[in-house]
């Protein structure tokens, strides 16, 4: 089978590979698309932290079963799926409390062990779910990052986000979904920010109608306007940059839970005393849980979320070279490229 391999900074190779055999609790996969994250084009560049070239990456996909293991339950061959790309050591303080997702030995398929930029893949039976009938493989493989959304929410309103004011610093791909999650979970009203006119145009297709551009609005005032005195309720800082979370920690007023669910790449300069006085939680969150994932196909299955208008590009997967170089080119006027396999 064809599988694609970074095998060194900013350089693709395609490798011929043998068909990955079944294992008895897994399932293989014929991989239809794979979504290409924030974290990819950092392993792209060579910058990125966890990962290290060669690595076949491939975190966001989707396929159809071919194969199942005889102790594989729940699924069936043809079933349309999409990986949860988790690989934990179920034996650690946080897998004996339940939070897998912070494994001391987590694994990311597609950033620590090969991902599914190839024809087949196998993984663990456990860890596809099947996505909605009416929903595309290309979609679902935004379900992965839906679920980011979902598990930032409840990271930020463990009681429920009903009726709450929620500020989403950041349009990307994980702002965007983190926005829809709130509102799909009952946010009462959210404000998405950027500077990019043209990622602020799909929040707004989105059906995220308080989209603010903050190189042109005032944010706070916008916000005052929008949310009335008390602002935000729960704020969420997607930039990963230090002017968003120097914008969350002075507009957030006193007490407010502020999410860091973007991934820094580099340390930041923050006004520490803010937290410290106005006695704000700062709360991180990674990945997500499996009920996260249950939680995101019901809400794509119901139509709360719209991912499809995310997809700004597509290549095939062999053409992985010219789809990144296409996002270096085009920084701000991509959103989620989809490479179809
Ligand atoms: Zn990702
Ligand atoms: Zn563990």
């Amino acid at each position: 089978m064809k599988q694609v391999i970074l095998r060194e900074p900013k350089k693709f190779e395609i490798l011929d590979s043998p068909k990955p055999v079944c294992g008895e609790k897994q399932a293989l996969i014929r991989v239809r698309a794979v979504g290409i994250c924030g974290s990819d084009i950092h392993a792209y560049y060579g910058k990125h932290p966890f990962i290290s070239c060669p690595i076949v990456m491939g975190h966001e996909a989707a396929g159809e079963i071919v194969e199942l293991g005889a102790g594989a339950s729940g699924l069936a061959v043809g079933d349309r799926v999409v990986l949860r790309p988790q690989r934990v050591c179920g034996t650690c303080y946080q897998c004996a409390s339940g939070h897998y997702n912070i494994c001391g030995h987590l694994k990311v398929l597609g950033c620590q062990e090969a991902g599914a930029s190839s024809e087949f893949y196998a993984a663990d039976a456990d860890l596809f779910y099947k996505i909605p009938d009416d929903a595309d493989f290309k979609t679902g493989t935004l379900i992965e990052p839906l679920s980011v959304g979902v598990h930032a929410v409840k990271r930020g309103a463990p009681q429920g986000v009903e009726g709450k004011r929620v500020l989403v610093i950041g349009a990307g791909t994980i702002g965007n979904v983190t926005a829809q999650s709130a509102r799909a979970m009952g946010a009462k009203d959210v404000i998405i920010t950027d500077v990019s006119e043209f990622k602020l145009g799909l929040a707004k297709k989105c059906g995220l109608e308080n989209a603010v551009n903050v190189a042109k609005t005032n944010l706070g005032e916008y916000m005052t306007e929008k949310f009335g005195p008390d602002g935000a309720d729960v704020i969420f800082e997607c930039t990963a940059s230090e002017a968003g979370i120097n914008q969350a920690l002075d507009l957030a007023r006193k007490g407010v839970v502020i999410v860091i669910v973007g991934v820094y790449g580099n340390k930041v300069n923050v006004n520490m005393a803010n937290v410290q006085d106005r006695e704000y939680s700062l709360v991180g969150t990674l990945m997500y849980l499996h009920e996260d994932y249950v939680d995101a196909i019901r809400m794509l299955g119901d139509k709360k979320v719209d991912l499809k208008t995310l997809i700004t590009n597509e290549f095939p997967f062999e053409k992985s070279a010219d789809a990144y170089a296409h996002i270096d080119a085009n920084r701000d006027n991509v959103q989620k490229v989809i490479l179809t396999v």
